[in-house]
């Protein structure tokens, strides 16, 4: 589908004509819409999808730049793949001026504490460094709408799924919970059920 077809507001439509991008992808045909619906989803689909901007953009586009509080968390299992997302969602966000913050271990944890001060409304983090921030009080996610668990199976073969449950335990149960996964091993499935409402399935 054209981007001009999903429902998004012309700040970011502009951002997405400045990427160079024309059509939207499948995921992004699918996920978008249900997103900005308000849904909770299960994406099955590998990186190089498009599915940062699947998510991204429908998250941008529910900030309220007018309200400093976190907004919306997105959970990815390495550093590489947390500061992609960061720099995506910051591209796409250039005229909404929503603030992202990345934060992951194996860096300054002080710095990434003094750039917390200045509220971004969207995180993008690794778990642990996720939960020591979380434990520090430097974030909190009492005010999350949206939670994304980005490449799930790759968390759960990392270990992570105990640290993932404490995340989403942090947030408001009313929330809405995205989650993708190049795989669908039965933990990932059993994680939808336990922190999910009728999710809308998606495989691309
Ligand atoms: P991802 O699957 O999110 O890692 O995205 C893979 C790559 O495709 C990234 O470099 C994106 O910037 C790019 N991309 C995302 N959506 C589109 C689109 N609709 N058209 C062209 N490129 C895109």
């Amino acid at each position: 589908l054209k981007f001009t077809e999903l429902g998004l507001d012309e700040d970011i439509l502009k951002a997405v004509k400045d990427s160079g991008y024309e059509e939207a992808t499948p995921i992004q045909s699918e996920t978008i819409p249900s997103t900005l619906a308000g849904k909770d989803i299960i994406g099955q689909a590998q990186t190089g999808t498009g599915k940062t901007a699947a998510f991204g953009l429908p998250i941008l586009q529910n900030i309220d730049v007018n309200n400093p509080n976190i907004q919306a968390i997105i959970v990815s299992p390495t550093r590489e793949l947390a500061a992609q997302t960061q720099s995506e969602i910051f591209r796409l966000g250039k005229y909404k001026k929503a603030k992202v913050q990345v934060v992951y271990g194996g860096a300054d944890i002080r710095r990434q504490i003094n750039s917390l001060k200045s509220h971004p409304q969207i995180v993008v983090g690794t778990p642990g460094r996720l939960l020591d921030h979380i434990g520090r009080k430097t974030i909190r996610l009492d005010h999350v709408k949206t939670l994304v668990l980005d490449e799930a199976d790759d968390m759960l073969d990392m270990g992570f799924l105990p640290d993932i449950e404490k995340i989403i335990e942090q947030t408001p149960s009313d929330r809405q919970t995205l989650l993708f996964s190049a795989t669908m091993p039965a933990p990932i499935k059993k994680v939808g059920v336990k922190f999910m409402t009728d999710p809308h399935q998606i495989t691309v």
